[in-house]
């Protein structure tokens, strides 16, 4: 029986691990499908406080790990197939493992949706991004692109015109789904282009993006685009296919918590980091909200 299982190893996983740790909870973290969350797709971050030259995201990942390791936090590498929340003790399951707790910290993030591209997925990090705030500076008078057609896609082209030169904004249909306000203010922005109608068939470049070849679907015509950065902005989704139907979501699969708290519907469970937050998704955000979460199970197990 543990006091504490944290199912997921971003920024909001491992800080709750390291408080946890710290309060002499013993707790156990279950590292997930992808070890380290998002930040391990990035290369440098210059947004985390207290590296004043940046440092890598797998790195920093890294570190956070070892510091939670350092305090006795015991970290499993493993995938969480269940979980039964409906009564206490909770019951986690990593394959054939049964772990049971007291409490559980939910923080198994969001992914970003990718196109689907096998280049896109080797690029990422070398010019394709799907985080405008964390590598938008890296583009400073580059040419670049932005997929999608939703308020985050119509946000970061705004957001990235202030580093680059000019932005194609590459749409699938003939109108975008975003707010009227965002889409008014992308289109009129001078540095911004629009591509309607128009898919990424391939994003192209050796050891980084150097162009992307694009297809209009109405009159097929095929053709390519110099540039030197992606950003792919079409949505994320919470990864909480586990906890359906045992857990409150919002209507797009978020955990719902309690307003300036952690605490999910269930007493005993919380959840930190991206998988309850549409809408800053950044890892100092994550790593805050582990930090919450850490010390509300603790006051939890205290009462
Ligand atoms: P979204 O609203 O779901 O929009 C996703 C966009 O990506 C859509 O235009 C969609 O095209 C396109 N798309 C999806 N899959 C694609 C694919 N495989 N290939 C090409 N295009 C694809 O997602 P979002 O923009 O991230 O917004 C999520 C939520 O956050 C929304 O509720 C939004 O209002 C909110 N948000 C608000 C703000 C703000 O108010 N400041 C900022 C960001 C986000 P189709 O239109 O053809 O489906």
């Amino acid at each position: 029986m543990r006091k504490v299982i944290i199912i997921g190893s971003g920024p909001a996983g491992l800080t709750a691990a390291i408080y946890a740790a710290r309060g002499n909870l013993e707790p156990v973290l279950i590292e997930g499908a992808e070890p380290g969350g998002q930040l391990t797709l990035t290369t440098m971050v210059e947004n985390y406080p207290g590296f004043p030259e940046g440092i890598m995201g797998p790195q920093l990942m890294e570190d956070m790990k070892n510091q939670a390791q350092r305090f006795g936090a015991e970290i499993i590498s493993g995938y969480v197939d269940k979980v039964e929340l409906g009564e206490s003790p909770f019951k986690v399951f990593v394959g054939s493992q049964e772990v049971e707790a007291q409490t559980v910290i939910i923080s198994t993030g969001s992914s970003a949706k990718l196109l689907g591209l096998e280049n896109e997925r080797r690029l990422m990090g070398h010019g394709v991004s799907t985080c405008a705030t964390c590598d938008g500076f890296f583009f400073r008078d580059k040419e670049i692109a932005v997929v999608g057609g939703g308020d985050s896609a119509m946000e970061e082209a705004n957001f990235l015109t202030k580093f680059a030169s000019g932005v194609a904004l590459i749409h699938r249909r003939d109108e975008f789904r975003a707010s009227k306000i965002m889409q008014d203010r992308a289109l009129a922005n001078p540095k911004i282009k629009v591509h309607y109608n128009t898919i990424v068939e391939d994003v192209l470049g050796d050891n980084a993006v150097e162009g992307i070849r694009l297809q209009n679907i109405r009159d097929k015509s095929v053709f390519e685009h110099e540039l030197d950065g992606v950003f792919i902005a079409i949505g994320h989704n919470p990864n909480t296919e586990i906890f359906e139907g045992q857990i409150r979501l919002d209507e797009k699969g978020y955990i719902l918590t309690e307003s300036d708290s952690t605490a999910t519907n269930v007493n005993g469970v919380f959840a930190c980091g991206d998988v309850q937050d549409p809408k800053f998704k950044q890892a100092v955000t994550a790593a805050g909200s582990g930090c919450m979460a850490a010390l509300e199970a603790e006051k939890f197990l205290e009462n």
